[in-house]
């Protein structure tokens, strides 16, 4: 008799009406692919808060598995570069928005979207981390590579108490960055300042429509946030800065003017997580491993268990869960 696993499937009527519930699959049922995975760990990102809730197009075949993270082990393959017994990380790809996804008990997928779990970390470690922090360390990357260094000045963190801000925090402080978090849950001073951050301003104080060009108040910027926020962000860069946008909490406008780039040759980077070729993934994940401190990953990490995936769904779109969500197979 065939295995069967939990999943998490979301499916939808004629009218478009939105179900989710947790069924039991056998592996004959999953999708097309050249390796098999016992899922360990996955996460709850905003994304898949997106998913599970419907508040956003993110699943695009039905029925869907979501979940766009996972850590596991290899259980059978026949792509080249892996086999039985490998640890392995998966980040996007279309994972859980058109290719079954990290909420089951395994998962069945392309060996070429499928990095090596790094020595540094166990399955648990890469999920708190998760699309989240990968692109967290992404945005810290662009900003290296624009050549803007902590000499130059302060970098703000939008969205700072969140899942890629929390770890964007830990990896610019460790870094040696003067950090300014920027959040409206003021009450998370004293964990954002366990982070690391060296700053808490209020997001108020960015969120509403602002002037083309402000004080010069930092010399970069990871932004989760978009619309106002980002805006301000770019308005306040000092001249040369560099600024990494990865998210869109706030909105996916961008009411800005081009006076902070004319005039202050302030740059304005697009990070993108899902479809970033395999390089740079590795990249990425090298220096999680080298410049991540293990200790404030796991001060911002929660745990919980798969039963509790669709109520943290909701919770991460309404802005409530603070830092990394790791969920336990
Ligand atoms: P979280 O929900 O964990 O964090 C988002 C944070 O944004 C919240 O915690 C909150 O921070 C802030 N926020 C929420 N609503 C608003 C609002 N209306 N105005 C201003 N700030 C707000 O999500 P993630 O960290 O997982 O993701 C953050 C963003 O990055 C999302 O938009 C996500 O889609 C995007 N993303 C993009 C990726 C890419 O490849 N480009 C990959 C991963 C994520 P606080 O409470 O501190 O104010």
């Amino acid at each position: 008799m065939s295995e069967t696993f939990k999943a998490i499937l979301i499916s939808r009527d004629a009218d478009k009406r939105q179900r989710v519930e947790t069924v039991d699959m056998t592996p004959d049922q999953l999708m097309d692919g050249d390796v098999d995975i016992a899922v360990e760990a996955t996460t709850v990102n905003y994304k898949d808060g997106l998913a599970i809730t419907g508040r956003g197009p993110v699943v695009r075949r039905w029925p869907m598995i979501p979940g766009v993270d996972l850590a596991g082990t290899v259980l059978t393959s026949t792509h080249a570069s892996w086999r039985a017994g490998d640890k392995v990380v998966l980040n996007g790809w279309g994972v859980g928005e058109v290719h079954y996804g990290a909420f089951a008990g395994r998962a069945r997928v392309s060996g070429d979207w499928l990095v090596p779990l790094p020595d540094a970390f166990s399955a648990k470690d890469a999920m708190a981390i998760g699309t989240a922090g990968y692109t967290a360390m992404l945005s810290v990357m662009a900003i290296e590579a624009a050549g803007v260094t902590p000499a130059d000045g302060p970098v703000i963190v939008t969205g700072a108490a969140g899942g890629v801000g929390s770890v964007a925090v830990s990896l610019l402080a460790s870094l040696g960055w003067h950090v300014v978090a920027s959040t409206g849950r003021t009450e998370e001073t004293d964990y954002l300042k366990r982070l690391g951050a060296a700053e808490i301003i209020d997001r108020a104080e960015l969120s509403g429509p602002g002037k083309p060009l402000a004080r010069e108040r930092w010399a970069a910027g990871v932004d989760a946030v978009g619309s106002h926020t980002l805006a301000n962000v770019l308005a306040q860069t000092k001249y040369h800065g560099a600024v990494a946008c990865c998210g869109l909490a706030q909105g996916m406008d961008l009411p800005a003017s081009v006076a902070p780039f004319i005039l202050r040759g302030v740059s304005l980077i697009g990070i993108d997580s899902v479809m970033a070729p395999k390089p740079r993934r590795l990249g990425a994940w090298q220096r999680l491993a080298t410049d991540l401190d293990l200790d404030r990953l796991r001060a911002l990490t929660t745990e919980i268990g798969f039963d509790d995936i669709v109520a943290a769904a909701a919770q991460i779109v309404d802005g409530k869960v603070r830092g990394r969500l790791v969920v336990t197979m």
